[in-house]
């Protein structure tokens, strides 16, 4: 079916690869270079060019915004799935990310919020059409699956981390230093540039990859299933236009951190539901039964993990604004370059951590996904811990302090590592686990749980306020003691799981 699985032209991978690679790392720029921007601008004063939001509220705008990018895909992936198969989802959705981006940008430029919110709805659907699409076409370049997979999914997760890098470091200096609407232009020219690119190159390296959606045999059914997905989608986009037009003329008032407390339960809900429809309708072997079992486990402890890990836009980079010295010399690094540390630290140390995996493997050492998880939720716990000291250094200080900025480089250095003992295996665990037919969903529910962590993240990234400086050490706390007792609860229930694997055909997830 493919015949660029011995294509080696990429650094050793198919060339696909490279489409692949460098689309996701455009987009991966516009949407970092996005995000933590917007509760700076948000928050800024009027007079500053901002809206002049007060914290709490900016921060849950922020945590539905990136909640909803992740949500968005499980429609996403279905509709690929199903309607328009992943290469159209891909374009599509580099086409609404793009439209978002100079929606976005204007709005600074005129001062006015409806663009800027209807930006931030195109730059949503067009996520959930690209992010699951462009991760499961990875896994389609190795029909042969195995470890050369796994190492595709690691060059694909440096490509991610490297736009995220550059993201944050241009649009951060232009957004902060020049004027936003440069920041947000940059983070759209990004996105054009990586559709440029998906145009361009797809056809000549991509071969009949995600062209077709899948089909049912039969095809008065097909044509059926086609004919129900579309309207669902055409009921799904009315009620979203209702909803954009009853809130831009006033005649609804939307109130970001109520429907962001609602946001949690329909989410978990979401994912329940989910999960039990599969259990009981989704007509699986008890074999397959045990694997979605282990990927519900993988779920919950990675939505914990994103919980924390994703206050880096919020919490975090309050914290750098407000709190950190940034003086270098005679310049001022702006709070946003914070951001890239994590990135940087994923280049700099996700070979080191593949190296590892490899001869823990050769030595049949491999630690199981959920010790991996168990290590992941650990460290991350560890960077909290040193947000704990540095927050209670500002309270003394009677919030007046600015402190060292390597409190929060160490915590991002712990962050990350907890990030790449999670993160990627999380995705190549969804492949190898997946049910054959539910593979794309799969992917979307993995995201479902980067979902639940924006949420979580933005809703208590307004704790970090110079006018209730107590609450600081307190969120630091509760963020560490969770993503400790949750490494210790993985750990011990990677004993069951494994015995449970050892019994299932998936033994080597
Ligand atoms: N940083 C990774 C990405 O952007 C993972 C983010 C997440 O799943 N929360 O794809």
């Amino acid at each position: 079916m493919n015949s660029a699985s011995s294509d080696r032209s990429f650094f050793g991978h198919p060339r696909g690869l490279s489409t692949l690679f460098f689309t996701e790392m455009w987009e991966r720029f516009s949407f970092y270079g996005l995000r933590p921007l917007l509760v700076l601008f948000m928050t800024a004063a009027l007079m500053d060019g901002g809206f002049g939001f007060e914290r709490g509220q900016a921060s849950a705008i922020v945590g539905i915004y990136a909640a909803c990018v992740y949500l968005a895909s499980l429609p996403g992936g279905w509709i690929a799935d199903r309607i328009i198969g992943l290469r159209r989802a891909i374009l599509y959705g580099a086409v609404l990310i793009s439209l978002g981006h100079i929606s976005v940008g204007f709005s600074s430029f005129l001062g006015n919020k409806v663009p800027f919110f209807l930006g931030l709805v195109l730059i949503v659907l067009g996520t959930g059409l690209l992010k699951p699409n462009i991760s499961a076409i990875v896994g389609d370049l190795y029909p042969e699956g195995g470890a050369r997979r796994d190492a595709g999914f690691s060059v694909f997760y440096m490509g991610i981390n490297i736009g995220a890098f550059f993201g944050q470091l241009v649009t951060g200096l232009l957004g902060e230093s020049v004027g936003w609407h440069f920041g947000f232009g940059a983070a759209g020219v990004g996105m054009l540039l990586g559709l440029t690119i998906f145009i361009t190159r797809a056809p000549k390296t991509l071969g009949t990859l995600g062209l077709e959606p899948a089909r049912h045999p039969d095809p008065v059914v097909h044509a059926r299933q086609q004919q129900r997905g579309k309207l669902g989608i055409a009921i799904g986009l009315g009620l979203l236009a209702l909803v954009i037009i009853l809130s831009a003329t006033g005649m609804v008032t939307l109130n970001p951190q109520g429907i962001a407390a609602n946001m949690t339960y329909i989410l978990v809900g979401t994912a329940v539901a989910y999960f039990l429809y599969l259990f009981l309708l989704g007509g699986l072997t008890t074999d397959e039964k045990k694997r979605v079992g282990v990927i519900f486990v993988l779920f919950v402890f990675a939505a914990i993990f994103w919980s924390a890990f994703e206050q880096a836009p919020t919490s975090l980079n309050l914290f750098a604004r407000d709190f950190t010295d940034r003086m270098v010399g005679g310049f001022e690094v702006p709070a946003t370059w914070f951001q890239s540390v994590n990135s940087f630290f994923v280049i700099l140390l996700a070979p080191v951590f593949a190296i590892m995996w490899i001869s823990l493997g050769k030595r049949g050492k491999d630690p199981s996904s959920p010790i991996k998880f168990a290590f992941g939720l650990f460290f991350a716990g560890l960077g909290f811990l040193m947000m704990i000291v540095a927050a209670n250094e500002v309270v003394a200080s009677g919030g007046t302090a600015r402190v060292s900025p390597w409190w929060l480089v160490g915590s991002y250095f712990f962050q990350t590592v907890g990030e790449l003992a999670l993160s990627p295996v999380g995705l190549s665990s969804m492949t190898k686990l997946a049910p054959r037919k539910f593979a794309g969903q799969m992917m979307g529910v993995w995201f479902l749980a980067s979902a639940v962590g924006n949420l979580i993240g933005g809703r208590v990234g307004g704790h970090v306020d110079p006018e209730k400086l107590e609450q600081m050490p307190i969120l630091f706390s509760r963020t560490s003691w969770s993503l400790l007792i949750a490494a210790a609860v993985c750990a011990l229930l990677s004993v069951p799981i494994k015995r449970m694997m050892r019994e299932s055909s998936a033994a080597k997830h």
